[in-house]
């Protein structure tokens, strides 16, 4: 199946992520480069830096995501802001190189008033800005739509990847789709009409949430796996979808390690269940 793990903290280094992540029987995870509420960064030592190298490649931990910080805005109404978001990018942009991490995932932003189009206009000159290295996949997040959060429709994402001068992927997260409207019951049509105007192939992470709130209720509450409104079976319907085989799965339920165990080895079983026809 597609390789799974969670969101974790790089806190104690990042050796320590790769112990985290066999102790939960994950092959790939999730952590933020820097502050998620902040900008600070931790600057990391070579030697740490190939450490983690060698790890990961030993215990096969790969397609790793790192997330950006939720402060960054390319659409703020203020311009200060808006720059402060480029240039952090542009940091983390350096980072996930030395890292040798392909994934980056990053919320569109919130236009604060200036509107749908003016808030999208933004973020494209914004993202037109980033100096991308090469292979390297900025992966734009689907959005609940609190707020004034853009990318909680399809035709957003659809709108700034097409207008986007560098090349653009998408992170999708069930349970945004589910408060922006999407019905996860029938996430084949979701799919079928996401391959028509933008193409499946564009989608690189997977937020494997649940949900707290209705649908359509454009609030973010993450839920543990099955616990929420969307429900378990679902979920596993959505991600066991054959046309996002290869993509990587993140939990970012509400959980310990522990209970990312649990979540992993519970999906798990339930493939090996599907293969084996029951
Ligand atoms: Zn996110």
């Amino acid at each position: 199946m597609n390789r799974i793990g969670c969101h974790l903290s790089t806190a104690k280094g990042l050796e320590k992520t790769i112990a985290e992540c066999l102790d939960i029987n994950a092959n790939t995870f999730q952590f933020f480069p820097r502050n998620p509420r902040g900008s600070k960064s931790r600057e990391i030592p070579i030697d740490e830096i190939e450490k983690f190298l060698n790890l990961r490649e030993k215990y096969d931990i790969s397609d790793i995501v790192c997330h950006g910080a939720y402060t960054m805005n390319l659409c703020s109404d203020r311009e200060d802001l808006r720059e402060l978001a480029i240039r952090l990018i542009n940091e983390d942009m350096k980072k996930i190189e030395d890292l040798h991490i392909d994934r980056y995932v990053l919320h569109p932003g919130s236009h604060k008033k200036q509107g749908l189009e003016a808030g999208m206009n933004q973020i494209i000159s914004g993202l037109n800005q980033i100096d991308l290295p090469n292979d390297k996949m900025i992966c734009i997040e689907t959005m609940s739509g609190k707020g004034s959060e853009v990318g909680f429709d399809m035709s957003q994402i659809e709108y700034i990847l097409k207008n986007c001068d560098i090349p653009l992927y998408v992170c999708i997260d069930t349970c945004h789709l589910f408060s922006s409207g999407i019905d996860i019951g029938k996430f084949d049509k979701y799919l079928d009409e996401f391959d028509e105007k933008i193409g499946v192939d564009k989608i690189k992470v997977i937020h494997l949430n649940d949900s707290m709130m209705p649908m359509n209720s454009n609030k973010d509450r993450h839920e543990k796996f099955g616990e929420g409104l969307i429900g378990d079976k679902n979920l596993l319907n959505a991600i066991f979808d054959n046309r996002l085989r290869d993509i990587p799965i993140i939990l970012e339920t509400p959980n310990d390690l522990n209970g990312y165990k649990k979540e992993i080895e519970y999906i798990r079983s339930r493939w090996n269940e599907l293969q084996n026809g029951k």
